[in-house]
Order: C-alpha cells, then sequence, then structure tokens
C-alpha cells in the first residue's frame, strides 16, 4: 500500500503514450468491433465504457485515486457537491421514510430535505445537534432510513462521534451518509469508522483552484454499483472530462495544499484567539474547541476553514471590518488557493428568522474566512489593520 502522496502523484494511466499526464477522453460513445462485443459491455454496464453519460476513461483516473485515498471500494463523481449529495440521499431514502440529520448541515442540503423531499416524497427530517448519541437512539423510528451526517460542518464546525453514529445505525438497519468536505479524505476517513456512503463537494479543496465545481460519493462496491446505474445514470449528473482532468491535476497536490492550509489557519486561529476585539473562535484545531479531543481521536489533521465572532454585534462596525480586508477576497466557496471572507448573516439573514438564526448558534459578528496559501504573516497583518477600524 502507497502513502497518500505517491497515491496521487504517480499516475497509473501513464498506460497512453507514456503521457505524464493523461489524456482528457472527450467522446460522448464508444464503438465496438461488432455484435458480440457490444453486447459483452452490456452484460456488465456499470464497468463498461459505452457512452460518457456512464463511464469515461478520464473519469476513472480521478475516481481511482479518490477511492484509494478514502479506502473505499468504489467512488462515483459528480457534476456538483449537490448533484452528489442528492443522489446519496435518494439512494438511501423511499416514500413516507424518516431522515436524522445534523441540524448545521449545509443549507442547500437540509433544504433538500426538508422541502423537496418532503413535498414530493413525503419525507419527514428530524433534526438534531449530533453532539450526544441519545439525540439518535432517541429520534430513531420504525421508517428511519438514514443519519445524515457533516462532521464538522461548515459554519459553526460542530462534529459528530462518527464511530458510535456508525454503531447505532447498524443496529437498527439504517443507512449513514456523512459530508466530508471540510476535513477532505486526507484527515477522517468516515468509512473507516463504519459510515456507509461518504459526500464531497470537490468543489472545495478536492479541487483547491476555485476552478471547477463537482461532487463525489464513495462507498462499498454493492451500495456504488446500484446508485451508478440508478441514481447515477438516470438522474444524469455526470462530471464532465476536462473538469476531472482538472481534478486530477488538483488530487497531486493535495497533501502539500492541506500541509498549508492547515499550519496558516492554525497561525491565524491563535493570533484571532489572543486579540482583544475577537470573543470566540471556531476552529477544531485549537485547544480551546469544544470537542477538541472528539476531533483529534477521528481527525488526523485540520484544513482551513474556520470562524470567529467580534465582539461588537453593530453592523455598521462589522461591515467596516468586512470591507477593510484586503487579502481576503470577498465571496462564498471555500477550500481555494485564495483565501476568503464570508459573514453568514448577508444570506442566513435573508433565508432564516431571527430564532432559526441564533437556533444554528450563529450571531450578526460571525466571520468565516477560508485560509488559503498565501503568506501567514501577510494575512495576519490584513486582519490586524481591519481590526484597528472599528
Ligand atoms: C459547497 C458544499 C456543498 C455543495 O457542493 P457544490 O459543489 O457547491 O454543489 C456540500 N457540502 C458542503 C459542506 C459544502 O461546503
Amino acid at each position: 500500500m502507497f502513502s497518500f502522496e505517491t497515491i496521487l502523484c504517480h499516475d497509473s494511466e501513464h498506460q497512453y503514450e507514456r503521457a505524464v499526464v493523461p489524456p482528457i477522453f472527450q467522446n460522448s460513445l464508444f464503438s465496438f468491433a461488432d455484435w458480440d462485443a457490444i453486447d459483452k459491455a452490456f452484460e456488465s454496464r456499470h464497468k463498461s465504457y459505452i457512452y460518457s453519460r456512464g463511464k469515461n476513461p478520464t473519469v476513472d483516473f480521478a475516481e481511482k485515486k479518490l477511492s484509494e485515498i478514502t479506502h473505499s471500494d468504489r467512488t462515483i463523481l459528480f457534476t456538483s457537491g449537490m448533484a452528489a449529495i442528492s443522489a446519496a440521499i435518494l439512494y438511501c431514502v423511499k416514500p413516507n421514510s424518516h431522515i436524522i440529520a445534523v441540524k448545521n448541515v449545509y443549507g442547500p442540503t437540509s433544504n433538500f430535505m426538508t422541502n423537496y423531499l418532503r413535498e414530493k416524497l413525503n419525507i419527514e427530517t428530524t433534526y438534531i445537534s449530533g453532539e450526544n448519541l441519545d439525540d439518535y437512539r432517541d429520534n430513531v423510528r420504525k421508517n428511519t432510513s438514514l443519519i445524515y451526517l457533516e462532521s464538522p460542518s461548515s459554519i459553526v464546525f460542530s462534529l459528530q462521534d462518527l464511530e458510535s453514529v456508525a454503531l447505532i445505525a447498524k443496529e437498527n438497519n439504517i443507512k449513514t451518509i456523512c459530508d466530508n468536505t471540510w476535513a477532505t479524505p486526507l484527515f477522517q476517513h468516515p468509512l473507516d469508522l463504519g459510515i456507509d456512503i461518504e459526500v464531497h463537494s470537490v468543489s472545495k479543496y478536492l479541487g483547491g483552484h476555485s476552478d471547477l465545481v463537482a461532487g463525489a460519493i464513495m462507498g462499498n462496491n454493492k451500495d456504488m454499483g446500484e446508485l451508478f446505474v440508478k441514481e447515477y445514470e438516470w438522474l444524469g449528473g455526470k462530471i464532465s472530462p476536462f473538469e476531472a482532468w482538472l481534478l486530477i491535476r488538483s488530487l497531486r497536490t493535495l497533501p502539500i495544499r492541506m500541509q498549508r492550509h492547515q499550519e496558516n489557519a492554525m497561525k491565524i486561529a491563535l493570533f484571532l484567539e489572543e486579540h482583544s476585539k475577537i470573543e470566540l473562535v471556531r476552529y477544531p484545531g485549537l485547544p480551546s474547541f469544544p470537542q477538541y479531543h472528539l476531533g483529534k481521536k477521528q481527525m488526523s489533521g485540520y484544513s482551513g476553514l474556520l470562524s470567529f465572532r467580534l465582539k461588537t454585534n453593530d453592523i455598521a462596525k462589522i461591515k467596516t471590518f468586512y470591507n477593510a480586508l484586503k487579502m481576503f477576497h470577498k465571496g462564498v466557496s471555500w477550500g481555494g488557493f485564495e483565501s476568503l471572507v464570508y459573514a453568514p448573516a448577508i444570506s442566513y439573514m435573508k433565508e432564516l428568522s431571527p430564532d432559526q438564526f441564533s437556533n444554528m448558534g450563529i450571531s450578526f459578528g460571525d466571520i468565516r474566512i477560508s485560509v488559503g496559501l498565501e503568506n501567514a504573516k501577510d494575512l495576519m497583518n490584513d486582519l490586524n489593520e481591519a481590526l484597528k477600524m472599528i
């Protein structure tokens, strides 16, 4: 078994004319020598190259690497994180079933469950904090078919004890999905801890260069084989060969990028924690983080997304601070090479009532930053200068 760095750099795809970078198979279909050959391909359609809505060699290269680093039997790449997540959820539910989900889950994921599945399939979702194991046990119903996790979540970084939740789910014959976007397959292995299905927004660290949108699902052969012929091929949310190719490029530097994201984020988290104008910093790598020990137990490192709360609640001052940042681009998403800043209040105020907002553990003064690959001192100076303005 090779280590991550070797798997991600050593391209088995050298088989094509020994090119060091694999070709992009930008073809919609594959042709066959004769009747028997095409007949044979259809016998194992989820393993054969027939049509690029199904399998494509460039996509395969990327999927194989992701399977190795997630310790999964199989990976399926999708056109976006949400295409992967909605397909994975649909695979685990049926009409009138019930979902248990963590309340700080990614917004569109929760909208999909609460609004779409409820309306179309009469599926009810119960939201729990996810931090106490009894919350899971107490909410299991006869028709519960899925426990949906996101650990850490991406604004308050709430963790779930993946191994224990997987056990509770297995006892009750319930499937588990974990969104592992924050930790990446480098720092956390949900499948090794007993989770059935791992999902990712590949648009974040796995892509890492802010130039692609994609998603992924990992799991065992049985689940992935079924999901491939149904939710993947029928809903049709396939990744394009070009984006898969960009992803192969990105994966070569994933370990080195994550190492730098982690170092920079830790320096900045410590700096912010000491600052007199900051009330609290949320970063699972900080010893002061409430679930620090659980994080240490189930993750081997921390990525670069963190949040902090300004002491002021004055929206004018919060805006002044936000606008004064020069190194941090203002925008959504995260996980790229460039540092970003976002205030959850901007979008949440439009979508949530003040009660829902505070129920999620968020307040006006909360600022989220995605710490990029720049020099940490430059980033700290930028934060420091902006903090002087308020
Ligand atoms: C961005 C994100 C998603 C959705 O991924 P897209 O690629 O934008 O569709 C899902 N989960 C988490 C935690 C995310 O941050």
